[in-house]
């Protein structure tokens, strides 16, 4: 048999279910694809790739490449639209399968279904790779996911899934050969821009499990999480393991196992348990994500909640660019734009300043933190503006932080606004649009 395995968000050899059924092929085509249109301007304004996080994808590609190597096999990188270049590769290699591993997110659905609809191959399979739980382990139907978090933590938590449900499955050391040596066309893609700031974050799963092990057994950083996980700008105060889930060099089972061993050999407190309790919560925007489908993405959110937001591109520009009125909010900005990373507690602010103070469509702000985030993930992404903007998975609806008090408590010297260069700029008018609603600047 002859398998191509398309590559998304799973850009490791390490307990990964989808490569391993590929594993079992006479010969396997490793592909993944760049697709131009990550890079033009979409309906929100802004890209699906910015810089940092083509950098950060670019540098994961290139170290999966150099692991792949040793085992006899290559990485095909095609730059082209999914939908024209998959076909293409299937016909030309006369493939008899096409393997992925399943994803939120509406593009991906459909373009899984385009490849179904359009590719004549028999066999086409998807397998569970971004999660903790398969669907069929989890301690409910999809459909029946809860409306909020804490319902969902309790009922994994009351079904005894403390940890993931499988053992994780071993690095692979072995794989077929690939179909012949045809050249890629990755020199067409665009350039990896200069970071402008010296990053501590390198994509590809050595750095992954690397900053695991260096989270937890080197500074010991899991043992008191959960009383340093809301500083703004400290690298060891939370894990900085999201942006290597995000593209799938680390398995967030590879993580909560860690955490369990390392409980066994150090020790167990409350910080160890908030490791895991928020990878529950990338788990629940997750399946989120799946349940809600094309939910995800509107303005009135799962919770078909009308809000009064609209879109002023003055106020849009002024919060991307860091030039609000609110020194902690700009601050906070320029880390985005310098480094493509923001702590938790930051995007927190971010989202509720634009969703209140800046009286915006929170998907405007949902779509600029897709561009910039190297730790981008549809589910989390667009599961957490919807919370903050109170038409998610928030029972209690809008809320909105005091930024001043935010202000004095996690940045009391003003430290993180002297950083990035956060002083506060002359207030954003609210009021220039014309009578028909379009903005006058
Ligand atoms: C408006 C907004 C947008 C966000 N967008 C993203 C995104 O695109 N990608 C992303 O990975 N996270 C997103 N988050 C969640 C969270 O901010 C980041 O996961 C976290 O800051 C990453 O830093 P860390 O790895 O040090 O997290 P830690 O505090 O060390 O947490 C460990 C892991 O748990 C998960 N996690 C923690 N908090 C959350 C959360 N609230 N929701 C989901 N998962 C969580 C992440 O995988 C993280 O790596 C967003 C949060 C907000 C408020």
């Amino acid at each position: 048999m002859k398998t191509l395995y398309w590559f998304t968000r799973d850009l490791r050899l390490h307990d990964n279910a989808a490569l391993l059924a590929a594993s079992k092929s006479d010969l396997l085509l490793c592909v993944f694809v760049v697709d131009p249109r990550w890079f033009a301007p979409g309906p929100m304004q802004t890209r699906t790739m910015g810089g940092h996080r083509w950098r950060f994808l670019w540098q994961s590609l290139m170290a999966l490449e150099r692991s792949l190597r040793p085992l006899g096999q290559r990485l095909h990188i095609a730059f082209g639209e999914p939908e024209t270049v998959l076909p293409e590769l299937a016909r030309d290699y006369h493939v008899d399968r096409i393997i992925r591993s399943r994803q939120p997110g509406t593009r991906e659905a459909r373009q899984w279904q385009r490849l179904k609809d359009t590719v004549p191959i028999p066999v086409f399979q998807q397998f569970e790779t971004l999660s903790l739980f398969t669907e069929n382990a989890l301690p409910m139907a999809l459909a029946d996911l809860p409306d909020t978090f804490s319902q969902f933590r309790k009922q994994v938590e009351a079904a005894g899934a403390r940890h993931s449900d499988r053992l994780r499955i071993r690095t692979l050391t072995a794989l077929p050969p690939p179909p012949g040596f045809l050249e890629d066309n990755r020199g067409d893609c665009p350039a990896i821009p200069e970071p402008h700031h010296p990053l501590a974050f390198t994509g590809g799963e050595p750095a992954g499990l690397g900053r695991l092990n260096q989270f937890l057994y080197t500074d010991h950083g899991i043992a008191r999480y959960k009383e340093t996980r809301n500083a703004l700008d400290d690298w060891n105060a939370s894990s900085k393991l999201s942006p290597w889930l995000a593209n799938g060099c680390l398995s967030v089972r590879e993580v909560a196992e860690s955490i369990a061993a390392y409980e066994t050999a150090h020790t167990r407190n409350e910080s160890t348990y908030w490791l895991w309790f928020e990878l529950l919560w990338r788990e629940y925007f997750h399946w989120y994500a799946l349940k809600h489908g094309a939910r995800l993405f509107l303005r009135d959110g799962v919770q078909r909640k009308r809000r009064q937001a609209t879109f002023y591109g003055h106020r849009f520009k002024a919060w991307c660019e860091g030039n609000t009125e609110y020194p902690i909010i700009n601050a906070a900005m320029n880390q985005l734009r310098e480094t493509g990373y923001m702590s938790n507690r930051a995007r927190q602010l971010a989202a509720s300043c634009f969703v209140n103070e800046l009286e915006l469509d929170w998907r405007f702000g949902a779509a600029w933190f897709e561009e910039q985030l190297i730790d981008y993930d549809v589910a989390s992404n667009y599961g957490n503006w919807q919370y903050l903007a109170g038409v998610g998975a928030d029972p209690r609806g809008l809320r909105q932080f005091n930024l001043e008090k935010q202000a004095r408590q996690y940045d009391p010297v003003g430290t993180f606004v002297d950083r990035w260069g956060g002083e506060a700029r002359q207030p954003v008018g609210l009021h220039t649009v014309d009578a028909a609603d379009w903005p006058l600047t």
